[in-house]
């Protein structure tokens, strides 16, 4: 299995909002992360030393729907069913649906929120393995919810969370470049091409950080 063949797999969806620039800019990081990083097991989506991962940018799942299809949480024919009335692989996606979803997200700016909570709750657990990554746009960061968890995570000292922000360059306010305004507030910050698939690799791994780490992965403006 490769990325061409998650490619392949991203035509079976056909209904609206499928695999357009909010999908399709995700690609090359979620297939790292979910091929060499995070620990999962498809024939047990809930086993509970797995890694977390959260689409926070719900509007478009379908690189992360083919990408779960691809390791089999799921049977790829739901692929052709996405968007359409019925189907489990809804325009956000819904963790009481689809094996594989963490949070139902979709509603910007609350998934870094959760995935504060999440890591608490692996703290609160004992459970010190498990890590939780966050996928979030650059211009879901214009919310103001995603700064409640900018400022709370490094201040809790939650080495076990992870910010993967996909910069394709679209944020509609001028915040200054993420890099700085997230290491300002204590974040470990790495910058890193949003297609290199070596340099994602080395970013997301993150060792025994003692802070949160935020990945930012550059996407040209008018690049997928
Ligand atoms: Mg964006």
């Amino acid at each position: 299995m490769t990325i061409e063949d998650v490619r392949e797999l991203m035509t079976l969806a056909t209904g609206d909002e499928k695999h357009d620039e909010s999908s399709t800019s995700t690609l090359d990081a979620l297939w790292v992360l979910y091929d060499r990083v995070l620990r999962t097991d498809p024939s047990d989506p809930l086993w509970e030393g797995r890694d977390r991962f959260v689409l926070s940018k719900g509007h478009g799942p379908v690189a992360l729907y083919a990408i779960l299809a691809a390791k089999g949480f799921f049977p790829r024919e739901w692929l052709g069913t996405s968007m359409r009335p019925g189907t489990r692989l809804g325009s956000h996606p819904d963790r009481r649906l689809v094996p594989g979803i963490e949070a139902s997200t979709g509603s910007l700016g609350h998934g870094l929120p959760m995935a504060v909570g999440m890591a608490l709750g692996l703290r609160a657990k004992g459970l010190d393995g498990p890590r939780v990554v966050v996928l979030v746009g650059d211009a879901e960061l214009n919310e103001g919810t995603s700064w409640e968890g900018v400022m709370l995570a490094p201040h809790l000292g939650l080495g076990n969370l992870t910010m993967l922000v996909i910069d394709n360059h679209s944020s509609s306010i001028e915040m200054g470049h993420w890099r700085d305004r997230l290491g300002s507030f204590g974040w470990n910050v790495r910058l890193v091409d949003g297609h290199d698939h070596g340099q994602l690799t080395a970013a997301f791994d993150v060792g025994d950080a003692a802070v949160p780490v935020a990945v930012i992965a550059d996407i040209p403006a008018g690049e997928w």
